[in-house]
């Protein structure tokens, strides 16, 4: 058997639980950021009327639902 003393297992237990909630900190802040920037993509600005709509479609010029204009997306 392996044997430490108590102290640096203290250590190494601690580093593996930082390490741990780190990897999970930075998981969640990415999945976050995916769902923000798909958010973005469906938000559309018309310039014509000034109206904020949503379109899930992927086409690049999307018709206002509004004024019946074609506008791009934002992002
Ligand atoms: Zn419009």
């Amino acid at each position: 058997m392996i044997s430490i003393s108590f102290p640096l297992f203290v250590a190494i237990y601690l580093a593996l639980f930082l390490a741990g909630v780190l990897i999970l900190w930075l998981g969640y802040e990415w999945i976050r950021r995916r769902q923000e920037n798909r958010a973005a993509r469906t938000r559309v600005f018309c310039r014509i009327c000034a109206s904020r709509y949503t379109d899930t479609s992927s086409a690049d010029l999307i018709d206002c639902p509004v004024c019946g204009s074609r506008n791009e997306r934002l992002s």
